[in-house]
């Protein structure tokens, strides 16, 4: 059986989740999960390489035959794609649009100017024994660089093949546009609530421009996408009818 024929998994839960598999309920419903519990390096391996290069071999050569079947079965010849160049062409029109997106560079600013910030927390939140604050501090950590990426993908997501953007994908409330904004917006409002327990305990004033990106990507995202909240994420927005 492999990881796709399990009938107990989610279909998709993987794609609209926070990658926090440590904290998350479905990790025996999710493919992913599997997958990568299935290519984890034994700890007590006597050659970690080895190990290393077999596991990312055996991934590319699942990544390959998963590629190859879904391309026969859109119909797609890879080789004549490859060496497209009208491909290149929509691949670079889809680029320049995403990347034309306030929010992108928004998104983008936040994760880099972040990750600065959190290398010199001493500055900015003083030590404690408080839990809460290292929880917020966690949460920040681990939705940084997930604000941007997740921005970057929605708004990929509203481009069909060609690179031009898809009204159906705003206007279907299911779409994988409206699923990644969602989750984006999660992911935003979790960083904002963070931050701003943060703010009680540390400097403000130094944290408070972070608090101010986010609070500016928030409603720029909701503009674009506004059926984004309507998306039912599998799993994790139908709880009732799957566990
Ligand atoms: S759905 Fe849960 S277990 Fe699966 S990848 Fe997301 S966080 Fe991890």
């Amino acid at each position: 059986m492999t990881f796709e024929d399990n009938e107990e998994n989610i279909s998709g839960i993987y794609n609209y989740c926070d990658r926090w598999c440590e904290r998350c309920a479905f990790t025996a419903r999710c493919m992913t999960y599997q997958m990568e519990q299935e290519y984890a390096i034994d700890e007590d391996s006597d050659d970690p390489m080895r190990d290393a290069l077999n596991v990312v071999g055996a991934a590319f050569a699942d990544a390959k035959r998963m590629l190859i079947e879904k391309a026969e079965e859109m119909g797609i010849d890879l080789d004549e794609a490859m060496n497209d160049p009208e491909i290149d062409e929509d691949i670079a029109r889809a680029d320049n649009w995403v990347e034309s997106k306030p929010a992108v560079e928004l998104g983008k600013r936040y994760a880099l100017g972040v990750t600065k910030f959190l290398d010199r927390v001493d500055e900015w939140l003083p030590q404690s024994d408080d839990p809460m604050a290292v929880e917020m501090f966690r949460v920040v950590q681990w939705f940084h660089f997930m604000v941007a990426v997740q921005i970057h993908s929605s708004y990929r997501a509203l481009l069909d093949w060609d690179g031009y953007e898809d009204p159906e994908a705003l206007a279907d409330t299911q779409s994988h546009a409206n699923g990644t904004a969602k989750n984006t917006l999660i992911s935003i409002d979790r960083s904002i609530n963070a931050w701003k327990y943060l703010s009680e305990v540390g400097d403000a004033a130094q944290i408070q421009p972070w608090l101010s990106l986010l609070e500016e990507i928030k409603p720029l995202m909701e503009e674009k996408f506004p059926n984004a909240y309507e998306f039912v994420r599998p799993g994790f927005d139908e709880i009732e009818t799957v566990m």
